[in-house]
């Protein structure tokens, strides 16, 4: 079965890896050259590393990896609103990790043996037909394939193909990301809110710590803030997390969140995985599970069915009751830090735990 993956992301790589263990082997192309993301990090909670068990990959990367045991939030003066025992929680299931994004692509990429890759081709044209695609590449060449998986992400070129009505809309945030030493000795999930901001720290090592703040503004002004020192946007905060700031570095990654949200992922014999079908707010943390998961359930729909529709009707059919779940979730999330200060910190204080747990209950399902 002649099959092509479009974009060498986590959803691209976990979806090659994913057939290759089928039997199947995938074409890949990649627009970026043949280098790393860079400078961020990946939160995993432990259904991403049962995801990841599945590929064959999780010793690799629990060893590339900081184990995570907790999550904390406080306010913005540093007091403990609540601790929820993440390895607890997550006990059958698998870890929570945390690690730079580069050694997350490194490890998914380095797996595949039989995928054919290329880097700095992006398509141009697909005509998703009954029972093939065409698809026109970046460098002019053409080729007809029985499936294309669009995995590229939340700006998919195939979803736009597919489904030109669909946008990726702003949910309300910018934020900025980097990865600096971990000067403050912060352990487990760390966060801080405040009024419409957020600081969040996590070890990816025993080194160095992943830092994300973000900011409710209106979308047009969010090249207001893109250069505003963060040291000043998070002036009125004190606590453990705020001597991060003062090594905020070039290579911070600043972006406004957006979300996709859609009813189908497939037409004819194009398909979407990961962010490109269900791009969500990172309040769960769950892109890169959601992704490998897909890639995992698409992969077994594929060899267990004859018959390729059958295939995409039964991953849509396991997927989106799970994926719908944690959008929503997500988006409820970000709608209670928009309540005032004193009722969201009382709420955190009495309920926070509970909240966890019922947030991420249904994940602890199998896929
Ligand atoms: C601020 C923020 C923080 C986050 N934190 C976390 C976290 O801690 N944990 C977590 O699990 N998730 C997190 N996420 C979500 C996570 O980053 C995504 O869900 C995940 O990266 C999705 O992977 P993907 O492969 O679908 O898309 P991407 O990672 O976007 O990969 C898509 C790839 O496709 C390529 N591409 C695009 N267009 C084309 C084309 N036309 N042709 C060829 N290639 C193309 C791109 O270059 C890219 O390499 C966060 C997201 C944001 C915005």
């Amino acid at each position: 079965m002649r099959i092509l993956i479009v974009g060498g992301g986590i959803a691209g790589f976990a979806m090659a890896r994913a057939l290759e263990l089928k039997g199947f082997a995938p074409e890949l192309v990649e627009r970026r050259l043949d280098e790393s993301p860079g400078g961020m990090g990946f939160y995993l909670p432990g259904n991403a590393g049962r995801a990841l068990a599945r590929l064959g990959l999780l010793d690799s990367v629990r060893e590339a990896a900081a184990l995570i045991k907790t999550q904390r939030i406080m306010d913005q003066r540093g007091r403990l609103l609540t601790v929820t025992d993440t390895e607890d929680f997550w006990r059958d299931c698998g870890s929570c990790l945390s690690l730079p994004r580069d050694a997350l692509h490194t490890i998914l990429r380095g797996a595949l043996e039989r995928t054919n890759t290329r880097f700095g081709v992006s398509i141009t044209g697909i005509t998703p037909a009954t029972d093939a695609c065409e698809v026109v590449f970046s460098d002019h060449t053409t080729a007809t394939y029985d499936l294309v998986i669009g995995a590229d992400g939340i700006d998919s070129t195939v979803r736009r193909m597919i489904f030109p009505a669909i946008q990726p809309s702003y949910v309300g945030n910018v934020c900025w990301r980097f990865i600096t030493q971990n000067t403050t000795g912060i352990e487990g999930w760390t966060a801080m809110l405040g009024k419409g901001r957020t600081l969040l720290a996590i070890p990816v090592s025993d080194e160095q710590v992943y830092v994300y703040a973000d900011m409710a503004v209106a979308e047009d002004e969010s090249e207001r803030v893109r250069h505003a020192s963060l040291q000043s946007l998070f002036g009125d905060f004190a606590g453990p997390l705020v001597p991060l700031l003062a090594d905020t570095r070039q290579d911070t990654h600043f972006g406004s969140i957006q979300q996709v949200v859609m009813p189908h992922w497939y037409r004819g014999r194009a398909v979407l995985i990961g962010d490109a079908a269900h791009a969500s707010s990172p309040s769960m943390a769950e892109g890169a599970g959601m992704a490998i998961e897909d890639a995992w359930v698409m992969a077994d729909a594929i060899a267990t069915h004859q018959d390729l529709d059958a295939a995409l009707q039964a991953y849509s059919t396991k997927r989106q009751p799970r994926v719908d779940w944690v959008q929503k979730q997500c988006v409820a999330r970000d709608k209670m830090r928009t309540l005032p200060v004193p009722a969201r910190n009382l709420i955190l204080k009495l309920l926070g735990d509970k909240l966890y747990k019922r947030s991420y209950t249904p994940l602890l399902a199998s896929v």
